[in-house]
């Protein structure tokens, strides 16, 4: 069986950035499981699997349009401290779980010039070139539950 459309897909992976440092691994925890051609993964990595088969291990390095977008200087916006309701102290490189234009979406905080707040809405890996280490461990048909909500169970049928 080979890597297409509709397949359930694990992968062993380390994701390196531009500057060789270790992002993210599946290293030491299960392989990351996805439903092959439903946007799930980054377009870059899902391309670069199309037609692979289990054991075929590959290094891709993927430009930030085919990977978390360019930076967009748009989402940077300055905002009054009293906006974090309950934090007391806020300082550059924290981060935060917000609704931003009606998605959660991650925010860090780049700058604090007293009441004014800079965040960047900008996903943490946008405008990177990320470079993947990737190995196939399972391919096998998506089930009709699992294509319907248009993501991977975990291998006793429930989510995960
Ligand atoms: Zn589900």
């Amino acid at each position: 069986m080979e890597i297409k459309s509709n397949k359930v897909v694990s992968i062993n992976y380390t994701l390196t950035s531009a500057e060789g440092k270790v992002l993210d691994t599946s290293e030491g925890h299960a392989p990351l499981t996805y439903i092959h051609g439903k946007g799930n993964i980054i377009p870059g990595l899902e391309k670069a699997l199309e037609g692979k088969k289990v054991g075929e291990k590959l290094i891709i390095t993927i430009p930030p349009e085919e990977a978390y977008g360019i930076r967009d200087e748009r989402l940077l916006q300055v905002i009054p401290h009293s906006s974090f309701e309950g934090v007391e102290k806020i300082e550059p490189g924290m981060q935060f779980q917000a609704n931003f234009e009606g998605h959660p979406q991650i925010i860090v905080i780049t700058k604090v010039e007293g009441d004014n707040i800079t965040i960047d809405a900008n996903h943490p890996l946008a405008g990177e070139q990320l470079t993947f280490d990737v190995a196939v461990t399972e391919i096998r048909e998506a089930t009709e539950e699992e294509l319907s909500h248009g993501h991977a169970h975990g291998s006793d049928g429930h989510h995960h």
